[in-house]
């Protein structure tokens, strides 16, 4: 009888999960906070479904400040990312390569196929290989190249094989050289947009000390808590673009047109594939039709 169940349970279940019904998520940036900007929303939307999410920054991120760096800015670093993570619910990884210095090569496709695999992932979120950043176009090359490669049992021994490609989809950036990013799917993330901001605040050596040194804004920088974090806010609209919106009506209808906040995703073509029941089933956000 119990297998009867077992076996109606499976069956019933969408085939989108490598082991249950609940798609796993991994998301890789270059540094820690990459992940956060581009699919903070999404991560906190399935986290709160009970999904496992889980963003791994390539480099730890050693580089990335104006008066600190080594050693003790990858640790500061990473305890960041850490309590980013745990402000919305998801697992965060920093892996050790350096900042400014991320290279494609197999080591690290290894480590990136490793981590895929280890998730037991069905989503894997990651930039494109264009952009103005090597560690960020090295990033995408890596996780483009890990694609398929997670299937492969001959490769990367000591952690078993996907049986099924996952689907990959790129962050949004905004060049166009050599094609413009092709805006598949939009998610309202309206729900969750105060907890993205708490999730990026937790970058406090990024977002309050060195991005703004870099762009001359430093400033700015409200010393005051609470009103350092609206200045936050205004630094991060995640307003819906134009180019966005007929993708966000195709599965809002109506509903879009109240949106304020997005975050937009493109469906690689070196992953599996998606119907648009499918897409639905893995975007459970959008309004029944
Ligand atoms: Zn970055």
């Amino acid at each position: 009888m119990i297998w009867i169940l077992l076996f109606l349970l499976f069956a019933g279940s969408p085939a989108l999960a490598q082991s249950n019904s609940q798609p796993n998520v991994i998301a890789f940036g270059a540094h820690p906070d990459d992940c956060d900007l581009r699919a903070g929303g999404l991560a906190a939307k399935y986290a709160a479904l009970g999904y496992k999410v889980k963003f791994v920054s390539v480099t730890n991120g050693d580089a990335g400040h104006q008066s600190q760096g080594g050693g003790m800015l990858a640790v500061r670093r990473r305890a960041e990312a850490k309590e980013a993570g745990r402000r919305i619910g998801i697992e965060y990884e920093v892996l050790d390569n350096h900042d400014g210095e991320l290279l494609p090569t197999i080591p690290v496709r290894e480590q990136i196929i490793r981590e895929i695999r280890a998730w037991n992932a069905d989503i894997v979120l990651a930039p494109r290989p264009n952009d103005y950043h090597p560690d960020h176009r090295y990033t995408g090359v890596l996780v483009q190249d890990a694609a398929y490669m997670v299937t492969v049992p001959n490769l990367v021994t000591d952690t078993p094989a996907l049986r099924k490609n996952p689907v990959f989809l790129y962050f949004y950036d905004s060049f166009t050289r050599p094609q413009a990013f092709r805006p598949d799917i939009v998610v309202s993330i309206d729900d969750v947009y105060a907890k993205k901001i708490d999730m990026l605040e937790a970058h406090v050596s990024q977002v309050y000390e060195w991005l703004p040194w870099h762009d001359g804004l430093l400033e700015q920088v409200p010393k005051d808590l609470s009103a350092r974090k609206k200045w936050l806010a205004t630094q991060h609209p995640e307003n819906v673009l134009p180019e966005w919106r007929s993708a966000l009506e195709k599965r809002y209808g109506d509903a879009a047109a109240r949106v304020q906040h997005a975050e937009v995703f493109e469906i690689t073509e070196y992953g599996r594939q998606l119907s648009e029941e499918e897409i639905r089933q893995l975007f459970p956000f959008f309004p029944k039709k």
